[in-house]
């Protein structure tokens, strides 16, 4: 049997990184990151784990870039039949300053990115009448965090777009989830939890805050043949921060 292609957005660091690794040698990996420090650091990762695959620039906010992607998979023949939107950002403030920009910025990378994506590889999963599209949100698109007006609106609609695919598509035996995490130890939340470690793991019924492999393990388990009857869904992996 043909080895599985797994497209993996932002897959240079934190949960992105994560994920990458809970794949094994029975896929073949494509990362993205935004810089050709990130595209090296994806290539090294891969070759010290003896995985085969293989690196591409990917600008969410740049629909030149996500074309390009397209274009460039296409060129090599390489079709993902598991996309992996991970990629994301936080750009927080209260609504009474957020600027423009940090509103489109947030939207852009998260919603409509994914949307374009999506959009570039589902031809091809419809057509082999198999695929996986996980989409990684966030507790924030439930608890609608402070500040975070922005990524809440994003994550929610990423998590009611992936519900309206998930019965688009079932009959072409392609399955739609997302994964939610609640707060995890990468570099987004270093600034936010930085001296303020012992606060946000008292908020959190597990008491500590969560590892990115702990989120790779659960989208690895969505990927996976085990989760063949699992479609619509948000798992939430979260410590019991929501519940
Ligand atoms: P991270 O450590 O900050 O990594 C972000 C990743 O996204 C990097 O690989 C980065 O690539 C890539 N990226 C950033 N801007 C991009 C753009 N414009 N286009 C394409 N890729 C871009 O973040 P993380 O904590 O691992 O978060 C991963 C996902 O989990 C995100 O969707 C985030 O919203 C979600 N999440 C995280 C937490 C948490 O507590 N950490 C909680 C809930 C949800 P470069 O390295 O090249 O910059």
């Amino acid at each position: 049997m043909s080895k599985k292609t797994v497209l993996i957005t932002g897959a240079t660091r934190g949960i992105g990184k994560a994920i990458l690794e809970a794949f094994n040698k029975d896929y073949l990996i494509i990362g993205t990151g935004t810089s050709e420090e990130s595209l090296s650091s994806i290539t090294e990762n891969l070759k010290s784990l003896k995985i085969e695959g293989k690196a591409f620039k990917l600008d969410l906010n740049d629909r030149q870039s996500i074309k390009a992607l397209s274009l460039s998979l296409d060129k090599e023949e390489i079709y993902p039949d598991i996309l992996i939107n991970n990629a994301g950002i936080t750009r927080d403030n209260i609504m009474l300053r957020m600027q423009e920009d940090e509103w489109d910025d947030v939207i852009n990378i998260h919603l409509n990115g994914q949307y374009l994506l999506i959009k570039s590889f589902l031809k091809k999963m419809v057509k082999n009448r198999w695929g996986r599209i996980i989409n990684i949100s966030s507790t924030s698109a439930a608890l609608g965090n402070k500040g975070q007006a922005n990524y809440a609106a994003a994550k929610a609609g990423i998590e009611a777009m992936s519900r309206s695919l998930a019965r688009e598509l079932g009959s072409r035996n392609i399955n739609v989830n997302c994964v939610a995490p609640g707060f995890i130890e990468t570099d987004m939340t270093k600034e936010i939890s930085k001296g303020n470690e012992d606060f946000f793991a008292s908020q959190i019924p597990l008491g500590r805050l969560g590892k990115s492999s702990e989120i790779a393990e659960v989208v690895h388990f969505l990927a996976s043949d085990q989760a063949n009857y699992i479609t619509g869904q948000t798992l939430h992996v979260n410590g019991g921060l929501y519940m």
